[in-house]
């Protein structure tokens, strides 16, 4: 176990409205405040399934969200609010926007955690060289993260789009790519040797649990069997994104209601993976 008993440990949860980089659909950028009015919508308590509350704000924080301008600064800017978090010894749970924050992000990470793993829901690798010109495309994050080694692991689940480019990409950067034609909840395992990085684009999961996205792939994950997948990291959660609910394809605001549930399931288990003795007790 990681020693921890610097830290402060408090999960801090922020909005990045961000879609500059979204190469099909804008609308990401205005998911923020429809995730935190969700969960704070009062049909459901902030308890998660592992009985850690969200409730509870000794261990969690909410700073809001955050206008990031477009430009060639927004990366910068991106990064300069998550490396405070780290600098405290808090754990940052960020919402998005478009896939392409999650590149500044890690760049703040890798800072603080020079080994870190990244665990990557998602449909789509996300490994793109470039599209559409645009190499910070929310379809490349996870190459500029892997061509500047921000990551020492990266681990893919709900892949269903992997085109041979991407499959070299993913070869060259030694990516554990888990393709839904093969997946299997009751067979799943994932052998992580901690800390690790959860990086949720909501169209990891089946268009009929989350319509709110703008790539429609169906034939993916479950709600439940993500959070099966969750509830059972045992090595600390130091960070994590839940990135591309877009409300413009949103039914009913039941995308939204599946964000906020990652919200708090992942909330929790950052919370249930990184605790200390003293915390333990104050809970
Ligand atoms: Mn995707
Ligand atoms: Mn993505």
């Amino acid at each position: 176990m990681v020693d921890m008993s610097h830290t402060n440990n408090q999960i801090v949860l922020l909005g990045i409205c961000s879609d500059e980089n979204s190469s099909h659909l804008k609308g990401t950028a205005k998911a923020p405040p429809l995730i935190r009015k969700a969960l704070h919508n009062g049909s459901a308590n902030l308890t998660a399934e592992n009985g850690i509350s969200l409730a509870d704000t000794a261990i969690f924080t909410d700073i809001g969200d955050f206008e990031i301008a477009a430009g060639k600064e927004s990366f910068m800017a991106i990064e300069e609010k998550i490396s405070p978090i780290l600098q405290q010894g808090n754990l940052p749970l960020t919402l998005g926007g478009d896939h392409a924050i999650t590149y500044p992000i890690m760049r703040a990470i890798a800072k603080h955690h020079p080994s870190v793993t990244i665990l990557h829901f998602d449909a789509h690798p996300d490994l793109y060289e470039e599209l559409d010109g645009n190499r910070l495309s929310h379809a490349c994050p996870f190459a500029r993260i892997m061509e500047e080694g921000l990551a020492s692991r990266l681990i893919q689940v709900g892949i269903r789009t992997l085109n041979l480019h991407q499959k070299q990409q993913a070869e060259k950067f030694s990516v554990e790519v888990h393709e839904m034609s093969t997946f299997d909840i009751a067979q799943f395992a994932l052998n992580l040797s901690g800390p690790v990085y959860i990086s949720f684009d909501i169209d990891a999961l089946d268009p009929a649990f989350a319509p709110g996205v703008s790539h429609f792939e169906p034939g993916g994950l479950s709600v439940r069997d993500v959070l099966t997948i969750i509830q059972k990291i045992n090595v600390p959660i130091i960070g994590a994104d839940i990135v591309e609910y877009n409300p413009v394809n949103d039914i009913n605001n039941m995308t939204a209601m599946v964000a906020a549930k990652l919200v708090k399931e992942i909330g929790a288990m950052m919370m249930a993976t990184n605790v200390t003795e003293q915390q333990s007790m104050e809970i």
